[in-house]
C-alpha cells in the first residue's frame, strides 16, 4: 500500500526547480533589479552597463528557466498552471497585475517619473535614431525585449508544432524589425516615424486628414507610406482575410497580438468563456469600430469644410479617442490586466482592427476550424486554453465547424487537444457553416437505457451502433458509413 508521500502522478513532477532553473530565475531577478536601479536614477550614470546587463540577464535567465520544458517529451506541457499563484489569479498574479497596470499609468500619465529608465536607453536611441530617448523609445525597447525573451519560451514549449514555431518567429520578426528597428532608422534619415505593419483602424490616425496632410507634405516616402497604409487597409486586409482568416494579422503580424502570444501565453486560460462575456465582447468591439469609423468620417468632412462642421471639436474627438481607447484601453487595461483577465482583453473587447477582420472572417473567408466529434472525449482542454474565450468544446462535441469572428487562429486549441479533433483549415466557402447536424438533418434519439444496451466502447463509455460515443438521453447525429470514415 502506498504511503502518504507516494505520488500517483504518472508523469514526472515538475514543480521542483533544478539548479539551472533556479539560476535562471536568479538572473531574471537580477535583470529586474538592474531596471529598478536604472529607474531610481542610475540609468543616466551607467546606461550601457545597465541596458546590456538587463538584456543579457533576461535572455540567458529566461532560456535557463524555460529549458525545463525540454525535460519533458515534446508536446504542450501545462502542468501546475492551475495551481500557480501567478497564473491562477493568486496573490502573485494580482501583484503582477498591479505592477503591469502601474507601469502603464506612469507611462501615460507621469512619464517624467520614468526618467531614469529613459536615460538608460539614451545611447541606444542616439545610435538608432540620431537623437535621445523618450518614454516611447524606452517602452518600445522593453516591449520588444519581452516579445523576444518570451518568444524563446514559446519556441521551446511548442517545439513539436511547425505552425507554432513559424508563427512565433513571425511575431518576433515583426516586433523587432517593423515595430522597433525600422521606425527608428527612418528618423535617422529624416523620414517620418512610421509602422508599416499597423494600419487603420488599429493605428487610427493613419487615415486622419491631419496625418495624411503631414505625410504627403514631407517626402516622397511619406506619400508612399500613406498609399501603403490605404492599400493595406482596403485591399490587402480583405484579400488576405478571405484566404487565411483573421490569423494572418492577429497571430502572425500585429504587435499587440505578438505580446499576447508570447508574454501573455501563461495567462491564456484566464479568458472568460461565459455567454455574457461573448455578448459584452460583441457590443464593445463593434462599438469601438463604429466610433473610430464615424470619427474618421467626421474628421474628413470637417477638413473638407475647413472646420465649418464642428470646428475644433473633431480634433478634440481624435485626441480623446487616441487617449482613452488607443492608450488606456489597449495599454493599461489590455496589457496590465493579463494576469487577471487573460492575454487578449484588448483584442477581444476593444480592437477595431479585430472587429473588421472578425466580420470578414465570419462572412467572407475560407478559414474554419474543422472538428471530428467522433474523437472528442469532452475533456475541455480546447475551451480552457482558448485565449479568445471561445467554448471550442461546444463545437467539437457537435462536429460543427468553428467560424467565430473572435477566433485569431492561434491554433492552441488544436495543439492541446489530446485526440486530434481540431484542424485549422482554409477551404471553399461552400459548406463552411455545417451546423451541428452531420447527415442532412437526420437525428436519432437514443433512449438512456438503450444507449447502455447498444454497447460499450472499450473505455466503458456508451456508444451507438456505429461506435460513436453518445450522451445519455441526448439527440445524437447518426453518421453514414462514408461520414464515419
Ligand atoms: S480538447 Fe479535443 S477531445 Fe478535448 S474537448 Fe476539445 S476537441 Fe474534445
Ligand atoms: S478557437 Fe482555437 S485557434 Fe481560435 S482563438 Fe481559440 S484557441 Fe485560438
Amino acid at each position: 500500500m502506498a504511503n502518504a508521500d507516494t505520488s500517483f502522478q504518472l508523469t514526472a513532477p515538475t514543480s521542483q526547480f533544478e539548479r539551472q532553473e533556479l539560476f535562471g530565475l536568479f538572473l531574471a531577478g537580477l535583470a529586474t533589479l538592474a531596471l529598478l536601479v536604472a529607474w531610481v536614477g542610475a540609468g543616466g550614470l551607467a546606461p550601457w552597463a545597465l541596458l546590456l546587463f538587463s538584456t543579457a540577464a533576461y535572455t540567458v535567465g529566461g532560456y535557463l528557466y524555460f529549458k525545463r520544458h525540454l525535460k519533458r517529451p515534446a508536446g504542450i506541457d501545462n502542468d501546475g498552471l492551475m495551481f500557480s499563484s501567478s497564473t491562477m489569479r493568486g496573490a502573485f498574479g494580482w501583484v503582477l497585475g498591479v505592477v503591469f497596470t502601474g507601469v502603464y499609468v506612469l507611462l501615460y500619465f507621469f512619464p517624467s517619473t520614468l526618467e531614469g529608465l529613459i536615460a538608460m536607453t539614451d545611447p541606444l536611441s542616439e545610435i538608432m535614431r540620431g537623437r535621445g530617448a523618450d518614454e516611447w523609445f524606452m517602452y518600445g525597447f522593453l516591449y520588444t525585449l519581452a516579445v523576444l525573451v518570451m518568444g524563446i519560451r514559446m519556441l521551446i514549449k511548442y517545439r513539436h508544432s511547425t505552425y507554432q514555431i513559424v508563427r512565433t518567429i513571425s511575431v518576433m520578426f515583426f516586433q523587432l524589425g517593423f515595430a522597433f528597428v525600422i521606425p527608428a532608422l527612418l528618423q535617422i534619415f529624416n523620414q517620418p516615424e512610421f509602422y508599416f505593419h499597423y494600419f487603420w483602424p488599429l493605428e487610427h490616425n493613419y487615415l486622419f486628414p491631419s496625418t495624411v496632410d503631414f505625410f504627403t507634405d514631407t517626402t516622397r516616402l511619406g506619400v508612399f507610406m500613406i498609399v501603403w497604409g490605404g492599400l493595406m487597409t482596403f485591399v490587402a486586409t480583405p484579400v488576405l482575410t478571405y484566404f487565411y482568416g483573421k490569423r494572418w494579422y492577429c497571430s502572425w503580424v500585429c504587435g499587440c497580438g505578438g505580446l499576447a502570444e508570447t508574454a501573455g501565453d501563461p495567462f491564456r486560460h484566464l479568458s472568460d468563456k461565459s455567454l455574457k462575456a461573448w455578448q459584452v465582447e460583441r457590443w464593445m468591439v463593434h462599438g469601438v469600430l463604429v466610433l473610430v469609423t464615424i470619427g474618421t468620417a467626421i474628421l474628413w468632412i470637417n477638413s473638407a469644410m475647413e472646420g465649418g462642421l464642428l470646428g475644433g471639436f473633431s480634433n478634440a474627438f481624435a485626441s480623446a479617442y487616441g487617449f482613452y481607447v488607443g492608450a488606456i484601453f489597449s495599454g493599461v487595461i489590455g496589457i496590465g490586466f493579463y494576469p487577471i483577465m487573460g492575454n487578449r482583453v484588448w483584442c477581444r473587447f476593444g480592437c477595431p482592427m479585430a472587429a473588421i477582420l472578425g466580420l470578414l472572417q465570419k462572412f467572407y473567408s475560407r478559414f474554419r476550424i474543422t472538428t471530428n466529434n467522433a474523437q472528442c472525449i469532452s475533456c475541455g482542454n480546447c475551451s480552457t486554453y482558448c485565449e479568445m474565450g471561445i467554448d471550442v468544446r461546444w463545437y467539437a462535441q457537435r462536429g460543427q465547424n468553428i467560424i467565430r469572428a473572435a477566433c485569431v487562429g492561434c491554433g492552441v486549441c488544436s495543439e492541446v487537444c489530446p485526440r486530434g479533433v481540431l484542424k485549422l483549415e482554409n477551404g471553399p466557402q461552400e459548406g463552411r457553416y455545417n451546423g451541428p447536424v452531420l447527415n442532412d438533418g437526420e437525428y436519432a434519439f437514443v433512449e438512456p437505457d438503450e444507449s447502455w444496451k447498444a454497447g460499450r466502447s472499450g473505455d466503458g463509455a456508451p456508444s451507438s451502433d456505429n461506435g460513436q460515443q453518445v450522451f445519455m438521453g441526448e439527440d445524437i447525429p447518426v453518421l453514414s458509413d462514408e461520414e464515419w470514415r
